[in-house]
């Protein structure tokens, strides 16, 4: 019967889109897979929606959950910022997937700090995460979400040696630079109309280097307010 409940269902639809993200070379570490293999997607995406389906989903008020290859690139690009021990920063951190991949990442002895302006995201994103293989995490307090603007960051905790944005910002937010640790990296998506997704590195000086990775299309990084009244948004969320 154990057997059958293990083989069945959700778990093998999640492997399989682990596979499938590492036959396409998104992704490359073993780690980035394990994290990704222990995560349920499925336990993120309202029900309804395809969990394991590379595309995002909506998830109400007018966000969504980035498709399975952004973050798996995400966590590619900060994999070395998120060892064992490590602290980091998701801004935007929606549905808590990402944020709970982070929590496996960094460990107990780690911190991982999510912060979201939508109280009722931030609410089913603890939710989400009871149910997964980071909850201990939230119960020893090595992950926490929180209520806020994230273009503030989270000045408590910093400085971060990893900060992932899952929203694109119009210009890069000054407070998460100077939240950001020396050695330590940023990924978040900047423009309006067309996006790119940046890597910024601090060197140990504080000096800052930024590239370009990839054209992306993210919800906007904006106010509580305005991202409510997106005249775009879908009527049943
Ligand atoms: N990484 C999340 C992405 C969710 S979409 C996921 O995959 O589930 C982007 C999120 O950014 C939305 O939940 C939106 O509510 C949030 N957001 C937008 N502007 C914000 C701001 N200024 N402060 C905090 N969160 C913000």
């Amino acid at each position: 019967m154990e057997h059958l409940l293990w083989s069945s269902g959700a778990s093998d639809k999640n492997k399989a889109m682990v596979q499938q993200l590492q036959r396409y070379g998104i992704i490359k570490s073993t780690k980035v897979a394990e994290v990704m293999d222990s995560i349920d997607r499925g336990l993120f995406v309202p029900s309804g929606a395809s969990p394991y389906y590379d595309s995002p989903m909506p998830i109400g008020y007018n966000a969504t959950i980035s498709a399975p290859h952004m973050h798996a690139s995400c966590l590619e690009l900060l994999e070395k910022l998120l060892q064992p021990g490590m602290r980091a920063l998701d801004v935007g951190s929606g549905t808590g997937y990402l944020t709970a991949c982070f929590a496996l990442m960094v460990g107990p002895e780690g911190r991982v700090v999510g912060v979201e302006h939508i109280p009722e995201l931030v609410a089913s994103s603890i939710e989400n995460i009871k149910k997964s293989a980071a909850a201990p995490q939230l119960s020893d307090g090595s992950l926490n979400i929180h209520i806020a603007d994230g273009r503030e960051g989270w000045p408590e905790l910093a400085p971060y040696d990893a900060i992932h944005v899952g929203a694109a910002a119009p210009q890069i937010p000054q407070a998460l630079i100077e939240q950001l640790k020396p050695g330590g990296r940023m990924v978040i998506p900047v423009g309006t109309l067309s996006q790119e997704l940046k890597v910024v590195d601090k060197k140990q000086d504080g000096s800052v280097s930024i590239r370009d990775e990839t054209s992306v299309r993210y919800v906007p990084l904006t106010s509580k307010d305005a991202q409510l009244q997106d005249p775009n948004r879908d009527p049943l969320h």
